[in-house]
């Protein structure tokens, strides 16, 4: 356990991306704040990640004792199999310039954020956190998945070379109010909430690409954001840690859809597009980690989640990413 008493200065990059808002929200609207703590929320406004000058800039202004590293190019599927060199490039260069930037500041512990799709596409199941480096992973995003694996590459080395406590968590696929609701860039669920938002405002079928067969394990922001704080706080690992929902808790993408297609209360017709790609199929991961540390943390029950993702969709539709 960490003293409380002593100060913490959390930067959190990428603290105005869908799971920056959601460490925001429940520390300041949802009893998660706690006592000596001051927390500072960047964008890509306040700095480019991408250049070391600017990143060492944002480190000297604020000389954060903590960091939570959210900042990264982020995309569904379809963005991910179109741009597979920038999401290699740009995530490198912003993981480098922050971790090394951190490590010259003497930030005393970094918390990365990896993804359960960067894990081996030929695999067994279920993933565990020492499956990471087992085999290439899944082609359609094998830019994003290097450039991920290498954050525990600079965390193995950065303590094996200077004793640094930089870690990393592994979520699964992530939702909740201030997702990115482009529906050719973005994830399923926000694509599919928007989609289903339009189907319904000018009276057309639903189009969810692919079968709907894949299967995935989607974790609530606000869920993902309690967990971040704990990491923060508690858990003292250089090792990663994932961040999902049980094995049990996993829905095919044909169950996401009719999820989204119930909380909006769409009446019209539903249709698969099976020329668009499925991706991976499955990535199914363990929690037994994380269950070790937290037997008894409650994931909000996935309907409840995405009827108030959609309502938040709905009462912000002017002011939301799309
Ligand atoms: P997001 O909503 O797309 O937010 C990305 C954040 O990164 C934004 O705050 C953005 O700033 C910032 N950013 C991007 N490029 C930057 C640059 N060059 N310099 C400075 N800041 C930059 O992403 P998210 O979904 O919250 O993802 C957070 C983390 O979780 C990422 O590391 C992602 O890889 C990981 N993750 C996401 C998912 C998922 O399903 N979403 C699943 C697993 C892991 P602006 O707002 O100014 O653009
Ligand atoms: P992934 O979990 O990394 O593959 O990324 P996504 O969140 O983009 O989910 C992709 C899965 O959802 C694939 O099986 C797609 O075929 C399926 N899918 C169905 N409709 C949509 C949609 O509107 N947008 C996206 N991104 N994927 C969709």
């Amino acid at each position: 356990m960490e003293n409380k008493t002593v100060k913490m200065r959390v930067m959190v990059t990428g603290g105005s991306g869908l799971v920056g808002r959601a460490i925001e929200h429940v520390l300041k609207e949802d009893g998660g704040a706690s006592e000596g703590e001051e927390w500072i929320f960047l964008s890509s406004k306040d700095g480019n990640l991408m250049d070391p000058d600017e990143t060492k800039a944002l480190f000297k202004k604020h000389q954060p004792t903590h960091v939570i590293h959210l900042a990264a190019m982020v995309g569904g599927l379809f963005k991910n199999m179109r741009q597979n060199l920038d999401f290699w490039r740009i995530n490198m260069y912003i993981n480098d310039n922050v971790l090394q930037a951190a490590h010259e500041f003497g930030v005393e512990k970094v918390v990365s954020c990896l993804s359960t799709c960067i894990f081996p596409d030929k695999t067994t199941y279920p993933i565990d956190e020492n499956m990471i480096h087992n085999g290439p992973p899944h082609e359609s995003n094998f830019g994003y998945s290097y450039a991920k694996r290498m954050i525990d590459v600079h965390n193995r080395a950065y303590c094996a070379q200077f004793g640094r406590k930089y870690t990393a968590v592994i979520p699964t696929n992530i939702f909740g109010p201030h997702d990115n609701f482009n529906i050719e860039d973005g994830h399923v669920l926000p694509g599919l909430i928007h989609k289903t938002y339009i189907a319904m405002k000018e009276g057309t079928p639903l189009q969810v690409w692919g079968s709907g067969r894949p299967l995935r394990q989607f974790i609530y922001s606000l869920d993902l954001a309690r967990l971040f704080l704990w990491v923060l706080r508690e858990y003292n690992e250089v090792e990663p840690i994932i961040l999902s929902v049980g094995e049990e808790d996993e829905v095919s993408i044909k169950q996401a859809a009719d999820a989204v297609v119930k909380a909006l209360g769409f009446n019209g017709e539903v249709l698969y597009d099976t020329s668009k790609s499925d991706g991976q199929f499955k990535k199914t991961a363990s929690n037994a980690k994380l269950r070790k540390y937290l037997p008894d943390f409650t994931f909000t029950p996935f309907h409840k989640a995405i009827k108030e993702t959609c309502e938040w969709f709905v009462a912000n539709y002017e002011v939301a990413r799309k």
